[in-house]
C-alpha cells in the first residue's frame, strides 16, 4: 500500500501560558521559535517551535469555548495532537472515510502555518487525536 501519511510534522501541545511554556523550550530546552500567530476567531495563540528536524506547535486557549480551553479542562495540560504530513489531503480524507475513520472535519480549513488541514475523531485513532496536514 502507498504512504497515506508521510512523517510526523509536528507535535500539538496544549498549555496554560503560551509565555511560560515558549520559555521553557526556547531558553531551557533550546528549541528554536520559528512562528507564531493569534488566532481570536478560534480562540488561540499559536508559537512552533523546532529541534533537529523535530517541531511542536505549542496551543494556548483564549476563550472558554476555544477547544483547547475545554481540552485543558477535562485532561490537564499536555498533548493535544499528532500532526502528520499528506501530500493531498482531500483525497485522504476520502480514502479514511471510506475506511470508516470519523472526522471530525468534513472539509479542511486553514491551519495556523496557512496550510491546509483537518483533523481525525481520537474515537476513530484509539484516544489519539491526529491532524493531518497539506505540504
Ligand atoms: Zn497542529
Amino acid at each position: 500500500m502507498p504512504e497515506r501519511l508521510g512523517k510526523l510534522g509536528h507535535i500539538g501541545i496544549a498549555v496554560t501560558d503560551i509565555e511560560e511554556a515558549k520559555r521553557l523550550y526556547g531558553e531551557v530546552l533550546g528549541f528554536t521559535l520559528t512562528a507564531e500567530k493569534e488566532m481570536p476567531e478560534r480562540g488561540l495563540k499559536v508559537a512552533f517551535l523546532e529541534t533537529g528536524n523535530t517541531k511542536i506547535e505549542l496551543l494556548e486557549g483564549t476563550t472558554p469555548e476555544s477547544a483547547i480551553t475545554k481540552f485543558i479542562e477535562k485532561r490537564g495540560t499536555g498533548i493535544h495532537h499528532l500532526s502528520f504530513e499528506v501530500s493531498d489531503i482531500r483525497m485522504v480524507m476520502k480514502e479514511l472515510a471510506d475506511e470508516g475513520v470519523r472526522l471530525i472535519d468534513q472539509e479542511p480549513r486553514t491551519g495556523a502555518e496557512g496550510h491546509l488541514t483537518a483533523f481525525l475523531h481520537p474515537k476513530s485513532a484509539m484516544g489519539v487525536l491526529l491532524e493531518i496536514e497539506e505540504e
